[in-house]
This record gives C-alpha cells, structure tokens and sequence, in this order.
C-alpha cells in the first residue's frame, strides 16, 4: 500500500483563507487582530521562525509587532515588556520565542503573559484549561496535528494512538488532546522499554522526538496513520523528520511528509489562536 499525504502546506493555505476572510470581518467591526512576537539574542533559526510568523500576520491580515532585543536584555526588562504588552489593547496574542538566553527563566516570562493573549498555549492555566477541557488556547503543533487528522475525517473515537515524545510543547498537549477525541492514549518517551510493540498497536502514531527514523516501517501496523512532528536533517543536510518516510509509507494509510506537513501548520495555528483571541477580545466588549 501506499499511503495518502496529508499536505500541511494545501491544508494551511485553506485555514489561512479562512483567518484572512474572519479577520477581514472582525476589521470591518473596527478590531484588527495582532500579535506580538518578542525575539531575544540572534538564534538563526529563531531569526527564521519569527520572520515567518510575522509574514503569515501580514499575509492573513493580521496586524504584527516584532520586537527584537540584544542577548544582554536582563531578564526584568523582558518581564516588563511582556507586561506592557499585556495592557496593549492592539495586542491579541504574545508569543515569546524560544529559546530565551540561559540567564532568563523561560518559565518566568512564560507565566508573565496573559493567559487571555497566551496564543503560543505554553502558560500553565493553558496546560491546565487543556487538561481540564476548559476553553484556553492549545499548543500550536499538536492542534496543528488534530486540524490535519479532522481534515482526512478521521473519528479517533475507540482508536488507539501512540505519542512518541512527552515535552510540555508537543508530546503532552498532544496525548491529551487526542484523550479528549475518545483516541485511546499511550506516550512513549526514552525510558519506553519496547517502543516497537507499543507502536505496532497504534492506529494513530505521532513521532515527537527529533531523531531521524525513530519510526521505520517494521514498527507500523498496516493501514496506520503517521503524524511526523520532527525536525532534522539528512546526511545531505536536507530537513527531514522522524520517521523514515520511504519505508513507513508503504504501510501507512496516511501519512504526513517533512518538509510541508506539521511545519507549516504550527504557524497556520497561531493565526488561528491570535485570530480567535481577538473575536474573545470584541466579544468581551460587547
Ligand atoms: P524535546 O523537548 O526534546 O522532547 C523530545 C521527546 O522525545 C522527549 O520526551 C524524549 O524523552 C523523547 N525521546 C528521545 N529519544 C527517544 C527515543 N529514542 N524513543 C522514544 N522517545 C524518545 O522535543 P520537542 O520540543 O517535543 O520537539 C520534538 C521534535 O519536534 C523536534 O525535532 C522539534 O524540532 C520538532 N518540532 C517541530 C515543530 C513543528 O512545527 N514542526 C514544532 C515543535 C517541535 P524524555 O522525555 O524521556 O527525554
């Protein structure tokens, strides 16, 4: 068999259509939705991934502020920049990039955002709303990985899945996620003693890891679908993912490529989230 592609890039163009046509309508009631990204230090790859939430912003309709900082900026003026983006009424979501310069405490400047414009879903009453099914925003990448299962309609009730990875960014938020859709949930991180058997059980895997194939295709049960959030790169320095895409897609039933299938969804969420936040914002007006 060989498996159906779940296109990240067809299926974030079709969102972002949707944002841009709802942010349109949410302009013409006389609020712009905006976000706030907030680099510190010149991580290159960082530098890349602000670039691209902020071109997704302007591309959607989005209003977007990048505020860039020296790696010396003391972890007190950090705080106060976030609170004073917590007043700004122009602001709808803050998103602080990660990783922080080892002499700020992520957590810290994690925790000084609103949870009302805590877009990135990193906040503990995120993680908490998540856990207990109360409204709150959702890490982007496992919400990235839910939009791309609804959109092949996939009904995860009574299904078993497999996260590989347990980071409060994805591996977490995305186990209780696909609980919350009735999946039947396993998590397997480096202390799992026999992860072949565990995900050759799965009808759903999710490689969260960043190791290249930690998922071949003897570890797949026919017919699986295989979310792929890794990011790594080849011996020829190309981006790939975790799982070994040529072998495990002759197995799967769908599957998604690296590049161009979770990537572009995570920042695809985060208009999503921003936008979302901005209609709670106007709602709370009215
Ligand atoms: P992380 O914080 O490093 O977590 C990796 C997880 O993998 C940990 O829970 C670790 O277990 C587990 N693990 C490590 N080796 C393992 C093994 N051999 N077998 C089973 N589990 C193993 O990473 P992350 O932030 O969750 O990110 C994971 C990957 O996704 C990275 O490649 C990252 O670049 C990528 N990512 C992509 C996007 C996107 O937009 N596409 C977004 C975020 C992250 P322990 O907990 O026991 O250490």
């Amino acid at each position: 068999m060989t498996a159906q592609l779940i296109d990240g890039n067809a299926l974030s163009k079709q969102l972002r259509a949707q944002v841009a046509a709802d942010t349109a309508a949410l302009k013409a009631q006389g609020l712009t939705p905006g976000l706030a990204v907030v680099l510190v230090g010149d991580n290159p790859a960082s530098q890349v991934y602000v670039r691209n939430k902020v071109k997704a912003c302007e591309e959607a309709g989005l209003h977007s502020v990048l505020e860039k900082y020296e790696a010396t900026m003391s972890e007190a003026d950090l705080l106060a920049r976030v609170t004073a983006l917590n007043n700004d009424s122009s602001i709808h979501g803050i998103l602080v990039q990660l990783p922080l310069p080892a002499h700020i405490d992520a957590q810290k400047v994690i925790e000084a955002i609103s949870p009302a414009k805590d877009v990135d879903g990193f906040h503990m009453a995120s993680a908490g709303a998540l856990m207990t099914g109360m409204p709150g925003f959702w890490p982007c990448t496992p919400y990235g990985c839910m939009k791309m299962l609804e959109s092949i309609g996939y009904n995860l009730t009574g299904k078993h899945a497999v996260v590989i990875g347990r980071s409060n960014i994805v591996g977490k938020p995305m186990a209780l996620m696909l609980l919350q859709q009735n999946a039947t949930v396993t998590i397997c991180h480096s202390g799992t003693q026999d992860l072949k058997a565990m995900t050759l059980q799965a009808d759903v895997i999710v490689a969260a890891v960043g190791k290249r194939n930690v998922l071949t295709a003897d570890m797949v049960k026919p017919g699986a679908v295989v979310l792929d959030v890794g990011m790594n790169r080849n011996d020829e320095g190309k981006l790939c993912g975790d799982v070994d895409f040529d072998g495990v897609k002759e197995v799967a039933s769908y599957i998604t490529p690296v590049p161009g299938g979770v990537g572009p969804m995570t920042i695809t969420m985060l208009l999503v989230n921003t936008l979302e936040s901005a209609q709670r914002a106007l709602s709370d007006t009215h």
